[in-house]
């Protein structure tokens, strides 16, 4: 699923961050990116209690919470035994602690 496009093309959110580095000017951008008409926010999967450095990106904190466990269910299982191993201590926990970056992570 792409919801980021640079001149209707799928584009990753490094690939963005590049074009902004490159010297857009923001008026530009805004006719050149198509951010799904809502803000997204990008975390990595360390940010997230995770092992790797792999962006994430979503618009919401449950679709975030989707995708960090379909990236950890596919890359790091051991992680994914771990998590599962925590929510079945305390089902709040993870959520409270990773939460707050969320809220604090900055939109774009
Ligand atoms: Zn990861």
């Amino acid at each position: 699923m792409h919801s980021l496009k640079i001149n209707q093309q799928p584009c990753s959110l490094s690939e963005i961050r590049s074009y902004l580095v490159h010297g857009y000017v923001y008026p530009l951008l805004e006719n050149l990116i198509t951010i799904n008409n809502t803000y997204m926010k990008t975390m990595t999967c360390r940010e997230l209690g995770g092992p790797c450095d792999q962006e994430l990106s979503a618009s919401s904190w449950n679709e975030m919470v989707e995708k960090m466990t379909k990236h950890v269910m596919e890359n790091h299982p051991e992680t994914a035994k771990e998590m599962e191993k925590m929510h079945n201590e305390d089902p709040q926990k993870w959520g409270r602690e990773m939460k707050p970056k969320w809220d604090a992570a900055p939109e774009l």
